[in-house]
């Protein structure tokens, strides 16, 4: 008797969802847009090893932002360098920091092409506080804010209450609803699996990176900076300015223990080439 129960149930369910979706209840109908949130001209990117091994050597870094729609809302995964700068005619030199700074286009302007305004976003999270992922942060300050507790901690001490440049463009998120990540726990955002929040420290005290499973493409790592340069990875290197050195070289362990036992498709955030291996902008990969 249950078998032409079930059928029937499935068939409701089909007949709801209408012919168009492929989307099952599985695998939620979940889309990744990468957006183009900045460039980084380094002078040099020896910071990035403490091993000495990028001294002296010059490098383009891509700067992104995520934006993740699923059935039941939208996040921000990062938010790219201050859209502010796209106003700069020449761009920004930070003065002691080897790097010039342009955007090409304002991450408002990239929402709006999906008609899309930050205050539509339901949730915003970073891989970490650095500028070059933060720099948009107050324009989300009305989402709900998912962050590491050691993470948001150190965002709100007095060393970066006192250096307004970069902390005058998140301070708002100090009064935003917000969820704490306790421990060492990852972090399930819409509570079915597809889109999970990794905790993977060294880099900062609470760096995280995201796992999103795509109904089609399957799925996706964001690894935030736990490798910033494309040979950052094979040889394992530890940038001079993380937190801690053991931290790090244990969570690269576990991304890459994650990335082997899911099979996900690992895209180093500031690479070009693998920001480059997306779909251009606004098409998602799905
Ligand atoms: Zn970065």
């Amino acid at each position: 008797m249950m078998k032409p129960l079930i059928s029937l149930v499935a068939l409701a369910a089909l007949a709801a969802c209408g012919p168009s979706t492929q989307a099952t209840p599985e695998a939620p109908a979940v889309e990744l847009y990468a957006m183009d949130c900045g460039h980084s001209t380094f002078t040099d990117v020896g910071m990035f090893a403490d091993d000495g091994s990028f001294d002296g050597q010059s490098r383009e870094l891509i700067v992104p932002c995520y934006l993740i729609r699923h059935p039941s809302g939208d996040l921000i995964w990062d938010t790219g360098l201050p859209e502010a700068i796209a106003d700069m005619p020449n761009g920004l030199t930070p003065q002691s920091f080897p790097a010039h700074f342009v955007v090409p286009t304002k991450l408002t302007a990239q929402l709006a092409q999906l008609n899309l305004a930050p205050a539509d976003i339901e949730y915003v999270s970073f891989s970490h506080m650095h500028s070059d992922h933060t720099g948009n942060g107050n324009l989300f300050a009305a989402s709900t804010w998912i962050v590491d507790t050691d993470e948001r901690t150190r965002m709100f001490d007095a060393e970066h209450r006192a250096d307004p440049t970069d902390f005058n463009n998140y301070n708002q998120l100090e009064n935003a609803q917000t969820r704490l990540i306790e421990g060492d726990a990852d972090y399930d955002v819409f509570g079915d699996g597809s889109v999970t929040i990794i905790q993977a420290p060294g880099h900062t005290p609470g760096h995280t990176v995201l796992l999103v499973r795509l109904p089609n493409a399957g799925p996706v790592l964001l690894t935030g900076d736990l490798w910033h340069l494309a040979e950052s990875r094979e040889r394992r290197t530890v940038p001079r300015f993380n937190t801690d050195r053991a931290q790090t070289l244990a969570s690269m362990d576990k991304v890459e223990g994650l990335a082997t036992e899911t099979g996900a498709r690992v895209i180093r955030q500031h690479v070009p080439e693998d920001f480059a291996s997306l779909p251009a902008f606004p098409a998602p990969l799905n």
